[in-house]
């Protein structure tokens, strides 16, 4: 498939235009989101939808999101909007927050992998904002990546997973925050978060006045069909370490590490461990400086066919982080250090 590259700040009203017809009518265009970016096509348009599954090799029956530009967009594909659902709105649309909503009959079960519930998000990025006004549809959209690879959050991540698999790749330079939206379930009686993210489960308590749980769905029972695929692995094994850097030399010194390791540890603590080859990953009291290169850092491990990662965090690292972290460490972790949290 032939894929036409462009420049997000050099795009015009027309060119706008142009891609949100190419759109409208069914074709797939990578789009830079504040989240990560995202691999977009017509959400009510159950072939171009099938384009995204194809070009991702995602399973069919994990749901995508539905991005909308205003209101209206959103009245057109859900049924029941709750209180507490327009406070949430009110609170963080446009942004990095995803809403769980019942589905609309005009929303086609391709794109909620059967449910009969639909997730929603209103994004603040200008160029993904312009599109969808562009396109005059809701845009679904899941990460640009291949299925079981981290989420892209430059244009080179894209281009190497996605180059000739979709029609259009705008380069929207790094991605701002790195890490997926926040989703909450809105749709029932008690609302829960099913994925954790930038906006956080303190955050969503104190605009809702009230707990704010996570879900206790299972991978078994999931209620988020996202959370029982693999997610985030690189091809060398992962082992996620959560102490403080004295426990954790020492535990290091003990480990046998094969001749391809690598530490990936905030900068702050690179020293303690050069006794290694260490990736450098963010700063030790700057979150978002980790969130916004974590999946960066994932894939040059690839690049290098790093066999052996050691990825290091204090325990009380933000949900979102230890939930990618450890989805990263397919659950191999070691804690050498007792959290309140844990
Ligand atoms: P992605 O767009 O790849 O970041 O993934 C979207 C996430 O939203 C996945 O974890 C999905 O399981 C979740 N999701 C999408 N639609 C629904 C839905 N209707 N109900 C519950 N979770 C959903
Ligand atoms: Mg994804």
């Amino acid at each position: 498939m032939k894929t036409a590259l462009f420049q997000a700040s050099k795009l015009s009203t027309l060119d706008y235009q142009k891609i949100g017809q190419r759109l409208f009518n069914g074709a797939t265009c990578v789009v830079p989101t504040e989240t990560v970016y995202g691999l977009a096509a017509n959400g009510l348009d159950p072939t171009a939808i099938a384009k995204i599954y194809a070009a991702k090799g995602r399973p069919s029956d994990n749901p995508l999101i539905l991005h909308i530009a205003d209101s209206t967009m959103l009245k057109q594909i859900v049924t029941d909007i709750s209180e507490d659902a327009k406070t949430l709105m009110d609170a963080f649309w446009p942004g990095p927050l995803t809403l769980i909503f019942k589905k609309a009959t005009r929303v086609p079960y391709a794109v909620t992998g059967g449910l009969d519930s639909v997730a929603v998000r209103m994004p603040s990025h200008p160029v993904m904002h312009a599109l969808i006004h562009a396109a005059n549809t809701p845009l679904a959209a899941p990460s640009a990546n291949l299925s079981g690879r981290p989420s892209s959050t430059t244009f080179a991540h894209v281009k190497n997973d996605l180059f000739g698999r979709v029609d259009m790749i705008i380069d929207g330079g790094e991605s701002m925050i790195g890490l997926e939206s926040t989703v909450v379930d809105v749709s029932r009686e008690n609302v829960e978060i099913l994925r954790p993210g930038q906006i956080d489960q303190a955050m969503l308590e104190a605009t809702l006045k009230k707990p704010v749980p996570y879900t206790q769905s299972t991978v078994d029972i999931p209620r988020s069909p996202g959370l029982k695929y693999g997610h985030y692995q690189p091809q060398g094994s992962v082992e996620l370490i959560l102490g403080d850097t004295p426990e954790i030399f020492e535990y290091l010194m003990r480990q046998t590490a094969p001749e391809n390791t690598r530490v990936i540890c905030p900068i702050e603590w690179a020293e303690h461990f050069s006794f290694l080859k260490v990736s450098p990953l963010g700063s030790i009291d700057d979150s978002a400086s980790i969130m916004r290169d974590l999946y960066a850092r994932l894939r040059e491990m690839d690049d290098d066919d790093v066999e052996m990662i050691y990825l290091l965090a204090r325990p009380d690292l933000n949900a979102a982080l230890l939930d990618r972290m450890k989805k990263a460490a397919n659950h191999h972790v070691t804690h050498l250090v007792e959290s309140e949290d844990h």
